[in-house]
């Protein structure tokens, strides 16, 4: 555990010394995923869903932890969509991201997946669901309120995720930021600052960033012990590097 800590701790100095970070990079959608789970995700416990039915369910926070993943790279979704999409169509990197990213048709597709009215809707609605921000997962005695209420949490949950996505994206997005009150207004903020964007201080802000997700991690690995998930959140935190890389191939 600790030799893991020490690893992930040089990794970042290692790319800034090697300067395996291009001058520009993009997409870090898993500082997202880690930020959401070290401050959302809980360890499943027996859930009272399976013991309603009698029948071997998923643990209900089980479910909240895939919720709160799915929230978490929500606003991205139309990102790997066009990005997808447009691989498949044999469309270069370079173009993808500097002419179809800034086409109206993607634009309005990143000011849904970005919109902050939209989650606080759907947050609201899991509210009104009977949905609990909390990892007690009794009482539910009546099987009827338990899938509604438990409906409602994984709602919540996916709508809080998604909304701290869209709140943490806002201040590091410079000329490329999605509308953030989609349908309501197309107003963008434009940040000083880019998570990606040499120009505009990416280069302070990444290592700030991998530091972020090196504590999430830390984080994380204290509170889950199962192996297959510790394994994932290491990999995880390596695809800062295996990113850096891709990125500085594909845009060069
Ligand atoms: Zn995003």
């Amino acid at each position: 555990m600790m030799s893991f800590i020490v690893c992930d701790a040089i990794m970042p100095w290692l790319i800034i010394q090697f300067n395996a970070y291009p001058a520009e990079s993009y997409l870090n959608t898993q500082t997202h995923l880690f930020l959401a789970s070290a401050l959302l995700c809980q360890p499943a416990t027996v859930g009272v869903a399976s013991q309603l039915s009698g029948k071997r369910l998923i643990p209900a926070n089980k479910m909240v932890n895939i919720a709160i993943l799915m929230g978490a790279i929500a606003p991205d979704v139309s990102l790997f969509i066009m990005f997808g999409q447009a691989k498949i169509r044999g469309i270069a990197d370079e173009v993808i991201w500097k002419d179809l990213y800034y086409s109206n048709f993607w634009q309005e597709a990143g000011a849904i997946t970005n919109s902050i009215p939209m989650y606080l809707g759907f947050a609201i609605i899991g509210r009104l669901l009977g949905g609990r921000l909390s990892t007690n997962q009794l009482p539910y005695s009546d099987p009827l309120v338990t899938g509604y209420s438990l409906f409602g949490k994984l709602m919540l949950y996916f709508s809080i995720a998604a909304l701290l996505h869209c709140i943490t994206d806002l201040p590091l997005h410079f000329d490329d930021g999605h509308a953030h009150f989609w349908p309501f207004s197309d107003w963008i903020f434009q940040s000083p600052v880019s998570y990606w964007d040499s120009n505009h201080y990416a280069l302070y802000w990444q290592p700030i960033e991998m530091m972020i997700g090196l504590v999430c991690i830390v984080l994380l690995l204290r509170r889950f012990t199962s192996v297959w998930l510790r394994v994932a959140v290491v990999l995880g935190f390596l695809s800062y590097g295996a990113l850096a890389v891709f990125w500085s191939i594909s845009i060069s």
